[in-house]
């Protein structure tokens, strides 16, 4: 490792009185499971430290009730009864001898309280972010000093719980942020100058220092940048100085730009390390450790920023979800087997959905406890059985990759020349998907790896061939094909299109079947990425373009994955149209006619073509003919059929991957092992009938 060029990310670090024995430090990050799901969050974050990860943090720590983010699943030490929930991640990174990291955090503006129904507080009154209607009350000197006493006291806790490091959280959602911000207006010693606004912080660092006497190491999570120019803070104007007045206070620095949605941009919008230009100049006044993040997944790009001197250590949570042995992999020199992010963001939107962390690339992602899902390690196969799967999309790769990674031996049989199914055309043929092409690659390469997995292109099978193939099992993965009679969540039925418009499908953009009459209608009602992707691309193509939705945003779903703003920002420089809440209900004479969903007032378009991104059918046939076949052919080796990824239902490309994922840890096991095991609450009292 010495001699390696990536010997100096695992250099140990002090870091105020703890040391980590590596540069790997795996940031606060939101994962679904929090408090609600302990065991599910702690093997997750252990499976993190087993994986390489020197440093691993919680996600937000509430100190106080009246710091609630209800109903986002996170976590709290609002009293002693919260401490073994963090012990058990604590205990599960300390055994791989990691340091834990916990995000302590007193919320404002962004939390209603709505579970504990206390009022929230902040710098300043100001109704609470989103549309809850709550306004936070301006704190006084007594709430200050009862903060104070709060953040001790979880600071206390936290030491109990046993962890090494304390992160004040100064994020775009906390207190001590929001004072530091040029937002905060108020009139006294905790407003007004720089010195002033960043007070509230350097005493919550001081809280938790003597709090923890010492043993602790107190870090700072900061923006640095709030990327909303005057308005809030700047790097080049009083960000760096603020880490300028506190430079020597906390023992690590942890940076962080704007808000989530411009901290974990999607690979749609930035590529790795985006950040860098915010970071260059902070050494310089500060001699602390300093940790930025940047999606990295090149161990060449993390070496350069330590050579550089831009950072000290490297924040990853995106590429720890994606590859949580990233770490070993670059030690022990196995750069082509990490699994890189894609970028995709469908992590962050299972935070939103309250449900356990979920990854495109890493299908074991947040299922770690609940069905004993390991990254790196699957059980070895219980018998000779050959497998043929028929599809070499995400699901169909997966599913032959972790089939082949238990030792069976599996066929896979393609009917292009080109791997990767749907990954191949998105990621070849509409703009911004490039990253996504890694769920292929990272696939290939395994499967390359395994002699027991052979590998058909050109091979479009059908039933005889499968028959005379002669496996006992065969998994399709065949995927599914865009309809373009405009069914979808809106409309049960076909809607009427006369042949005054061409009519396309995403496949057929995809396919190159050329355009030929604009103005040119996408009509979304998929409300995920494939509507606006084609819509930018026919714009920059040089077609006039409207894209029309039934909902109330464009691309609705990509609130979830932080790509909203930046996607109407992108189709707005494009020039494409934007037109909301519009049902589409028929197109005649090259007329659009749109109903307004709460209204039913109609409007009309005069369109040339419509590109209908509604919904897909599945590509069920095959699987259909080869049960019939089964069942009523006496005498046939085909033992099972089974369908995953999109020929089992439609869905994004992390269901697709699962699918295929379970099915080939699901072959031949006991039925018990495959069903998940559940956290629940622990009812008093209950008298068994
Ligand atoms: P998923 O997302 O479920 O993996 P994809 O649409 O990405 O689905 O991939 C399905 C793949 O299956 C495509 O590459 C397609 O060419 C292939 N395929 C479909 N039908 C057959 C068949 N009869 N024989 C072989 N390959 C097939
Ligand atoms: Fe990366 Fe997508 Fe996985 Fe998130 S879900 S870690 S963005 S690959």
């Amino acid at each position: 490792m010495d001699s390696s060029p990536f010997a100096l990310l695992f250099e140990p670090l002090q870091i105020g009185p703890v040391t980590t024995r590596n540069r790997f430090y795996q940031t606060p990050h939101c994962n679904g499971m929090g408090n609600l799901r302990p065991d599910a969050h702690a093997r997750m974050r252990g499976i993190k430290a087993e994986g390489g990860w020197g440093i691993v943090n919680t996600e937000n720590c509430s100190v106080h009730p009246s710091s609630d983010l209800m109903p986002e699943v996170l976590q709290t030490l609002w009293d002693v009864g919260d401490i073994p929930v963090l012990a058990r991640m604590v205990e599960a990174v300390h055994e791989h001898n990691s340091l834990a990291g916990v995000q302590l955090a007193y919320s404002t503006y962004y939390n209603g309280n709505r579970l504990t129904r206390e009022i929230p507080l902040g710098p300043m009154s100001r109704p609470v972010s989103g549309y809850h209607p709550v306004q936070v009350r301006g704190m006084d000197k007594q709430d200050i000093r009862n903060l104070h006493d709060w953040w001790a006291a979880a600071s206390r806790r936290a030491l109990q719980a046993g962890f090494d490091i304390i992160n004040v959280d100064s994020n775009f959602s906390t207190i001590a942020f929001q004072f530091l911000s040029p937002r905060n207006q108020r009139a006294d010693e905790y407003g007004g100058s720089l010195v002033n606004r960043t007070r509230l912080l350097k005493e919550l660092i001081e809280v938790s220092r003597e709090a923890t006497q010492g043993k602790c190491a107190i870090s700072v999570r900061l923006i640095i940048d709030e990327l909303c120019g005057p308005m809030g803070l700047q790097a080049k104007d009083e960000g760096i100085e603020a880490i300028g007045l506190l430079a020597e206070l906390p023992d690590l620095w942890d940076l962080v730009v704007g808000t989530w949605a411009d901290d974990s941009p999607s690979s749609r919008f930035a590529s790795e390390n985006d950040h860098e230009p915010f970071m260059l100049g902070i050494k310089s006044v500060t001699t602390k450790p300093v940790v930025g993040v940047g999606r990295f997944t090149s161990p060449d790009t993390m070496a350069s920023m330590l050579r550089r001197g831009v950072l000290d250590l490297i924040g990853a949570a995106r590429p720890s979800i994606a590859d949580p042995f990233l770490p070993n992999k670059i030690k022990e020199g196995r750069y082509d087997d990490i699994r890189e992010c894609i970028g995709c963001n469908i992590c962050v939107s299972s935070h939103f959905a309250m449900t356990n962390l979920r990854c495109t690339q890493n299908p074991t992602m947040g299922e770690e406890w609940r069905r004993g899902w390991h990254p790196e390690y699957i059980e070895h196969k219980k018998s000779e059985s050959e497998i043929l799967v028929i599809g070499a999309g995400p699901a169909g790769l997966e599913c032959a990759r972790a089939l082949g990674q238990r030792g069976y031996q599996v066929t896979l049989a393609e009917r292009t020349t080109q791997l990767g199914g749907r990954v191949t055309r998105e990621g070849e043929h509409l703009p911004g998907l490039r990253e996504w092409l890694r769920v292929r690659d990272w696939r290939i390469t395994q499967l390359n790896k395994l002699p027991n997995v052979g590998i058909y292109m050109d091979s479009d099978l059908s039933i005889p061939d499968i028959v005379e193939f002669g496996a006992a099992h065969v998994v399709m993965a065949t995927g599914s094909a865009w309809r373009a009679d405009g069914v979808g969540r809106a409309t049960d039925r076909p809607i009427p299109v006369d042949d005054s418009v061409q009519v396309l499908s995403p496949d057929d953009i995809m396919d190159a079947v050329p355009v030929i009459n604009g103005p040119v209608l996408v009509y979304d009602d998929d409300h995920y990425y494939m509507g606006s992707v084609i819509a930018e691309k026919l714009a920059r193509q040089g077609f006039e373009v409207v894209i029309a939705t039934p909902a109330a945003d464009i691309s609705a779903f990509t609130a979830n994955t932080l790509e909203l703003a930046r996607v109407v920002k992108c189709l707005d420089e494009c020039g494409v149209a934007m037109r909301t809440h519009s049902i589409l209900a028929s197109v005649e004479g090259g007329e659009a006619q749109f109903l307004h969903p709460y209204t039913g007032r109609s409007q009309q378009l005069t369109v040339g073509s419509v590109v209908m991104v509604t919904s897909r059918i599945a590509n069920d046939k095959l699987f259909y003919s080869l049960q019939t076949y089964v069942e009523q052919e006496a005498g046939n080796k085909i033992l099972t059929v089974g369908r995953v990824g999109d020929c089992l239902a439609p869905a994004a490309i992390f269901q697709a991957v699962y699918t295929g994922h379970k099915y080939a840890r699901d072959f031949e096991a006991e039925p018990e092992a495959t069903v998940a095991k559940r956290e629940r609450v622990v009812l008093q009292n209950v008298r068994l009938v």
